[in-house]
């Protein structure tokens, strides 16, 4: 046998013929009616399909041999190969090539040969048709050209199994991708992304079913931002946009979902860009429940701007929606007044009926505060007793000195601490301005001060601030 051509040669060759599928599988009628077929046309006892591998041939299809493959280096059909034409052999025993050969001296004991080889879709020879004979034959130009015929049934067959098994492999592996899916323990979709389908739901899994309660009826052909909060919209087709123009691989976006049931929920969508070798572009979609981390947040956010036993605005927050109402002057929005409120005598609430019956009083104090103001004011805690009250936009002193008359009028009712019915007064300042550039601190401080003048002066009344200390308004 003559070494192959050159070993990439013999790379592609072999790839070609691991292509076909073929190698070490069953027996099948389609080659096994060709071989029997050219057995009795050729009247030779032995006809098969050998596939060359690298060191081996192997037979797919048999008539007449027991052998199911022998060594390539003895093979008839590695020599056979090598050239593009029928290749004949009428009587091995007189050919020097093959006199010797254990396959002549020995069984199957070959003495006519004469094969086609056979194609892959790569146009290499990756076998061939072989007719084998144990006396010498003659083989005539028709002969050949009918071998031809043979081989080119065989080779239509071969190409038809790998188009069948590559579509096989393609259904299997689809059938695999169905299945992962279908089954995923998370929430999928698969989005369209080329222009004609963008963003246009083509499929969703169980786990999205149950997620949001829509059933594929409700959501495969109608656009996933049907589904999507409109305030979180923009984002989400900004990156379905990109994606479809190749500029984007993965999205990650948090966006809230209104479920079947109208109820909204916050989800973690993720997506993945796949186009397939149609070209087709599509989203393979991740989406999972965040609600409860959000729900979390949102009450670190809570916690971190609010006082914990009266749920009202803490310092942080009050200094923020002082410093807006501050902004709203430049606007040209009326004056903005701070008060300073503090309990007349607290202590000796929590001194006669315990700390307990003090936070209740606390507790109900605040909801008292808060139910007076306008819901564009603030109040807040700042600790203890203290109070403030952040009122923007007034029309004046007058407006401002009403809101100090309303508080102390809802005090003027005994609150209920439990052990027994505490009436509580109050004290404060009040600090009003109009000058959009005044300093938020110092207004504060300026209430303070008209406060604790108020307590001086023998508690139960609200002062206003200095003179001085502020721009003076006339109410
Ligand atoms: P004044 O009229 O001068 O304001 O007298 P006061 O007794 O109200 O004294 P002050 O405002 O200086 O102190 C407030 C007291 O409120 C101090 C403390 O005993 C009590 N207190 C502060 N925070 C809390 C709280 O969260 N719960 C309870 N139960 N009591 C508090
Ligand atoms: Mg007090």
């Amino acid at each position: 046998m003559q070494p192959p051509g050159d070993a990439q040669d013999e790379d592609d060759r072999l790839a070609d013929l691991v292509d076909l599928g073929l190698l070490d599988t069953a027996p099948e009628k389609r080659f096994d009616d060709i071989t029997r077929l050219a057995s009795r046309t050729f009247q030779v006892p032995v006809a098969l399909v050998s596939l060359v591998d690298r060191d081996r041939q192997w037979f797919k299809s048999r008539v007449g041999m027991e052998l199911t493959e022998t060594g390539r280096d003895v093979s008839f059909c590695g020599h056979a190969i090598l050239g593009d034409e029928v290749f004949v052999v009428e009587d091995a025993t007189n050919d020097s090539r093959f006199a010797d050969n254990p396959l002549v001296t020995g069984t199957p004991r070959i003495v006519f040969y004469a094969s086609v080889p056979l194609h892959g879709s790569g146009g290499h020879n990756v076998g061939t048709l072989c007719i084998i004979d144990h006396e010498p034959r003659t083989f005539s130009a028709d002969d050949r050209s009918t071998l031809r015929d043979f081989g080119h049934l065989v080779e239509r067959e071969m190409v038809t199994e790998e188009t069948t098994s590559a579509l096989a492999l393609l259904k299997r592996t689809e059938a695999r991708y169905q299945a992962s899916f279908a089954q995923a323990p998370i929430g999928m979709a698969m989005v369209g992304l080329s222009d004609e389908k963008l963003g246009e739901i083509l499929e969703i899994n169980e786990a999205l079913v149950e997620l949001t309660g829509y059933r594929p009826d409700d959501a495969v052909g109608r656009s996933a931002q049907d589904f999507v909060h409109e305030d979180d919209i923009g984002a989400l087709l900004q990156g379905a946009a990109a994606a479809s123009q190749g500029q984007l691989e993965q999205l990650d976006r948090e966006v809230r979902m209104v479920r079947a049931d109208g109820k909204e929920i916050w989800v973690r969508i993720r997506s993945r860009r796949v186009e397939d070798d149609t070209g087709d572009r599509y989203g393979i979609v991740h989406i999972t429940d965040i609600s409860e981390r959000k729900r979390f947040e949102a009450e670190l956010a809570r916690l971190a701007l609010h006082d914990p036993l009266t749920g009202l605005a803490n310092r942080r927050l009050l200094m923020e929606r002082l410093r807006f109402a501050l902004a709203g002057l430049s606007r040209g929005d009326g004056p903005v007044a701070v008060l300073y409120v503090d309990f007349d005598h607290f202590k000796a609430v929590n001194d006669t009926y315990g700390h307990e019956a003090g936070d209740t009083l606390i507790v109900e104090a605040a909801s008292r505060l808060a139910g007076t103001v306008r819901t564009i004011d603030t109040a807040g805690r700042f600790g203890g007793d203290e109070f403030v009250l952040v009122c923007p936009d007034l029309a004046g002193l007058d407006a401002a000195k009403g809101v100090a008359d309303r508080l102390s009028e809802a005090f003027t009712k005994p609150i209920d601490v439990g052990p027994a019915e505490v009436t509580l007064t109050l004290s404060g300042g009040i600090a009003l301005t109009d000058d959009q550039n005044a300093d938020p601190a110092r207004l504060l401080s300026a209430a303070d001060e008209a406060l604790y003048k108020a307590k001086r002066a023998g508690r139960n009344r609200f002062e206003l601030a200095e003179r001085g200390s502020l721009r003076e308004l006339e109410g």
